[in-house]
């Protein structure tokens, strides 16, 4: 039987300045254990802002009960000239763990193709970081029932060409449907549970071991809907954006896991 890690992972995207950033994450590494109560294999992370990483980063850990730091992006490079960019082994200095990568709102508004999602998952695998690689259709996608199709040609564009050293053993990939994010329209667990299936059926027939890899759902995931998400099927966990900024509310989806 194969055990995989359930991830409770809170997306703070451009929110909280240092302090509040600090005392969040504070609350959060305070009730975690709580919140878990006990229960070892369900994870949480959080992904501030570059600037507060080094005020989170003293609430975080490897620990089983304590949140890991995660970045919300990350260069497609090293390092070099390279206006306004931080690359993995910058993000390892400061404590991250893990870089999410090819979230929806990058795609979406800050030139994130297939191809620089590509480069930067190479970037991140290489410079010693876990990722977490978001994947999800647009509305007009889904409506023409091209959802299936458009998330399995992200998850190649992404996956295909990495060299074969890089065998994306740390990569857990996160199903964002976009007309779910920030919308208050969760996807229906049915909906989710069948991406995932999907998802897991792509990445056996490709060589990527899916049996292995935690596929998290996000779109406004809360307490009262990480249940029956859970309950479906095949969800290993949640990517949670505005919920994650009420330490109540994240923890609360954190008991729903555990
Ligand atoms: C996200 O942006 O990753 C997300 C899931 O946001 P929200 O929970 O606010 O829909």
């Amino acid at each position: 039987t194969v055990t995989r890690t359930i991830w409770v992972l809170g997306n703070w995207k451009q929110n909280l300045l240092r302090e509040p950033a600090a005392q969040l994450a504070e609350a959060v590494a305070a009730g975690l254990p709580g919140a878990l109560g006990g229960v070892t294999g369900v994870r949480a992370g959080i992904a501030p802002t570059y600037l507060a990483l080094d005020r989170v980063a003293p609430h975080t850990g490897d620990g089983v009960a304590a949140p890991r730091l995660l970045a919300q992006d990350v260069a497609a490079q090293d390092s070099g000239a390279f206006t306004g960019e931080v690359g993995p082994a910058m993000l390892r200095e400061a404590h991250v763990s893990a870089a999410i990568i090819g979230h929806s709102e990058r795609r979406a508004q800050f030139g994130d193709t297939d191809e620089l999602v590509a480069r930067k998952l190479a970037s991140a695998l290489a410079g010693g970081l876990d990722v977490v690689l978001c994947v999800g259709e647009r509305l007009e996608q889904r409506d023409a029932g091209e959802h299936e199709s458009v998330v399995i040609s992200q998850l190649s564009a992404a996956l295909a060409k990495l060299p074969p050293e890089l065998e994306p053993s740390r990569v857990a990939v996160a199903y964002e449907p976009v007309w779910a994010i920030g919308t208050g329209r969760t996807a229906t667990p049915e909906q989710a549970s069948s991406m995932h299936a999907a998802i897991r059926a792509w990445l056996d027939a490709e060589g990527h071991r899916g049996a292995d890899r935690s596929l998290l759902y996000g779109g406004s995931v809360k307490p009262t809907n990480a249940t029956e998400l859970l309950a479906a099927g095949d969800i290993d966990g949640f990517l949670v954006g505005g919920a994650s900024l009420d330490p109540r509310s994240f923890l609360d989806i954190v008991t729903c896991a555990a």
